[in-house]
């Protein structure tokens, strides 16, 4: 049996992961499971699986996981620590699916056992990309992309030789407010944002995808992961959510990635590599679909692509404070403070004041103190 463990077990990668293994009893032994508030399904999941170690990330919880795990013989802990603890547990395969840089250090720690990494959690290649690869190779690890992009580019590989990419293309559906007027989007809800054409998924990456932060960060992660250029990545607006992603080669060819909008798809494949396996995913009738899309992002609608451009050239630590003021902008959004439009005019302003293009070495550290200081810088914008 192979043993696996789901860091961010309560999200919506988590419980599309834990439904896939689910599905074949027997195959795998599930051996840490971490979550955050939602202490009832962590328990729940926990129990079920037969977990060794039940993680939440909040020390304030510890006491309702305790209550809810008892009699089940499954150790419950809470906080940084236990979250690497679980990430340190031998297993075969790790999901890394915490939301946000949280998933970092535990994705590092799940690296250093050498097995495979499924990784979702892209917060962690755009704060820390060298230092992820540079830890795998370390250790012998292997990462495989869950971002379905990524790993639609990923499968579009197979058998390919890298050498002959001349261009990646990645597609976004446009988000919740693709076709609002751009006068209406200082005013749009937080509920509004929450609610994607296309995919179902948490709350923070379905608002990142109608700012399109959430492409600007995949960009950087196509960047960081397959060692792209900056200028072979382009984005399409693409509505139908169809074609995940395409690679051009320098013979002309055009290799797309397609299927539905269902991330058990590429958690699926991560999970199965290097086979393929029948998946509980809907087969495409491209007949019914008809007509695919195609269009040019908006610069002014979505200014946050260009925001990835400015990272990518800057290099260094640049990624870190990107990310760290993508997710205080977000957070403040969310708690009411400031409008959607916002965001990205705080972003622009904090990457163009603290910067990150120092050099120096990327360091678990390092891109602690960097995300530190620029959630303050943003914090101070926002109060001003
Ligand atoms: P969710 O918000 O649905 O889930 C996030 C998970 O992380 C939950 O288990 C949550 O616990 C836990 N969590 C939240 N905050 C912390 C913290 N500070 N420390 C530790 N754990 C925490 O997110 P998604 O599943 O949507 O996304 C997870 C990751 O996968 C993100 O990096 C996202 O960008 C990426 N991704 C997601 C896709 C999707 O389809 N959802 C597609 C591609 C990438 P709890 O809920 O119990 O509080
Ligand atoms: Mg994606």
């Amino acid at each position: 049996m192979r043993r696996v463990s789901i860091l961010g077990a309560t999200g919506s990668i988590g419980q599309n992961t834990l439904d896939l293994i689910r599905r074949v009893p027997g195959e795998f032994q599930v051996v840490a499971l971490s979550g955050g508030q939602n202490i009832a399904q962590l328990a729940a999941d926990a129990r079920e699986m037969r977990a060794e170690l039940a993680v939440t990330a909040d020390p304030a919880r510890l006491d309702d996981l305790r209550s809810a795990l008892e009699g089940s013989g499954i150790r419950a802990a809470a906080g940084e620590a236990a979250l690497i603890e679980a990430a340190t547990l031998p297993a075969d395969w790790i999901m890394s699916a915490i939301v946000g840089v949280a998933g970092l250090a535990p994705g590092l720690t799940a690296l250093r056992q050498g097995g495979t990494l499924a990784l979702a959690n892209k917060e962690s290649l755009v704060a820390a990309g060298p230092l992820m690869l540079a830890t795998a190779a370390a250790h012998g690890a292997r990462i495989l992309p869950v971002d379905s992009e990524h790993s639609a580019i990923f499968q579009a590989l197979v058998g390919e030789d890298r050498a002959a990419i001349e261009r990646v293309v990645i597609t976004a559906s446009g988000g919740a407010f693709r076709d609002r007027p751009l006068s209406d989007l200082e005013h749009v809800t937080v509920a509004e944002a929450s609610q994607h054409p296309n995919w179902d998924m948490g709350q923070r990456i379905t608002i990142d995808s109608a700012s399109m932060f959430n492409k600007a960060l995949e960009v950087i992660e196509a960047h960081e992961f397959f060692g792209l250029k900056p200028d072979c990545i382009e984005v399409l607006v693409h509505p139908q959510s169809t074609v995940h992603a395409l690679v051009g080669f320098v013979d002309g060819a055009l290799m797309a990635h397609v299927g539905p909008p269902d991330m058990r798809h590429a958690i699926g494949y991560a999970l199965n590599w290097p086979d393929r396996r029948a998946l509980p995913v809907a087969r495409l009738d491209l007949a019914a679909i008809g007509t695919l899309d195609f269009a040019q992002p908006d610069p002014a609608r979505y200014p946050a692509l260009d925001l990835a451009r400015q990272v990518m050239a800057t290099g260094g630590h640049s990624g870190a404070v990107f990310n760290a003021a993508k997710e205080r902008a977000l957070d403040h959004f969310i708690a009411g403070h400031i409008g959607f439009t916002r965001m990205s005019v705080l972003v622009a302003r904090t990457l163009d004041e603290i910067g990150g293009g120092a050099a120096g070495e990327i360091t678990l550290e390092s891109v602690g103190r960097w995300d530190h200081l620029t959630r303050q810088h943003m914090d101070s914008l926002v109060v001003a």
